[in-house]
């Protein structure tokens, strides 16, 4: 069990939505945009109001954000509108000139949060200071290395944290722009139940089309909240414009969402009872997978006394062909079988593996 103990991010103004939603342009283009697409956004309610000035980019010659002249852009979005305003930082010279400036808000993005030098130097830059902070994850499926970054930070006695799941690069090109995978953000939050998650719907989807379905997905996965990309016009956007979404078109997805977040909640008798049967079911595979270990062992064992290698691709094949044929039968998902059974049988060589070097 970890020590370190992250508190719930908190805001001073009431919300018309039951989670925390954050919404503004990829990037602050010029300061019209810039304050139009947060003052619709405040008609709308919302308070928290994100807009890059500094943008990484895969490659030189596109935009790279207006830096430092957009300081005052959304100083004056905080001061005239009401709103709290938000913006990635990279290098301790970004968050010196965003201090200088009167912010306060800040996002750490996922390129950065990859790097733990400039984590360090992130939260040197930061101690002290009266912040709130979002730390995106890495571009890489790592845990350790997001929760390191997050560690980071509280260790420099940053208090107000949360973060943000934006998806992950993935070799090759799935529906998604950045592959949810949910079973990262749901380990970090079991790790640190208090701690704030949004779900970062439009760097996920890549296409705006996609962004109700993948909010949807995230709310029902119980985040706190949503950081969505907004543009007044986003066919016209600097940056990203395929995944923004017109402030009017958020607001119809936020109200079609009736989804409200829990934290801690009681279950119900029938929750309760319905988790007991998984409960007995995941104790009946882990018994028959140890089973299925005890066969694969001996197995193992005359491979070695014979000098047979121990993975035989022709049964490899037939294993996976067979498992998957069975499961698809049974209503399972082609990619679920092919992940569980190249496990299992990663697993099986594993033990054989060890099993013969220890008897030689
Ligand atoms: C962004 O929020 O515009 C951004 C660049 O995000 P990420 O770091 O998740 O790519
Ligand atoms: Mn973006």
């Amino acid at each position: 069990m970890s020590t370190d103990l992250f508190t719930p991010l908190s805001f001073d103004y009431p919300s018309p939505y039951p989670f925390t939603i954050c919404a503004g342009p990829c990037s602050a283009e010029t300061e019209a945009q810039t304050y139009e697409t947060a003052k619709q956004l405040q008609a709308c309610g919302i308070r928290l109001f994100r807009a890059s000035l500094w943008k990484p980019r895969t490659r030189p010659g596109t935009f790279e954000g207006v830096g430092e002249e957009g300081l005052p852009w959304l100083r004056r979005i905080e001061t005239e509108l009401g709103m709290q305003a938000l913006t990635e930082v990279a290098s301790p010279s970004h968050v010196e000139s965003a201090l200088r400036a009167g912010l306060h808000t800040f996002w750490i993005g996922a390129r950065t949060t990859a790097s733990p030098f400039a984590i360090a130097e992130l939260a040197e830059a930061l101690r002290g200071t009266e912040v709130t902070l979002l730390v995106k994850n890495p571009l890489n499926p790592d845990i350790e290395l997001w929760e390191g970054a997050l560690m980071r930070f509280l260790h420099a006695g940053i208090t107000q944290i949360g973060a943000v799941h934006r998806g992950f690069s993935t070799y090759g090109k799935g529906q998604y722009r950045n592959t949810p995978l949910w079973q990262i953000p749901i380990e970090l939050s079991r790790r640190h139940p208090e701690l704030t998650i949004l779900s970062d719907p439009s760097h996920i989807a890549g296409r705006r089309e996609l962004v109700p379905v993948v909010s949807r997905a995230s709310m029902e996965m119980n985040f706190s909240g949503l950081m969505v990309e907004v543009h007044p016009h986003p066919d016209e956007a600097w940056s990203d414009s395929a995944q923004q979404l017109t402030p009017a078109a958020l607001v119809s997805l936020l109200d079609a969402l009736d989804i409200h977040p829990t934290r801690n909640t009681a279950d119900s008798e029938e929750l309760r009872a319905l988790r007991g049967e998984i409960d007995r079911i995941d104790h009946e595979l882990l018994r028959l997978m140890s089973e299925r270990m005890k066969y694969a062992q001996h197995i193992g064992t005359i491979k070695a006394k014979a000098h047979l290698p121990i993975v035989q691709p022709e049964r490899y094949r037939y294993l996976i062909e067979e498992r998957l044929r069975d499961g698809k039968a049974l209503g399972l998902e082609e990619g679920f079988l092919h992940e569980l059974f190249s496990s299992i049988h990663e697993a099986s060589v594993h033990v054989q593996h060890t099993h013969s070097h220890s008897e030689s």
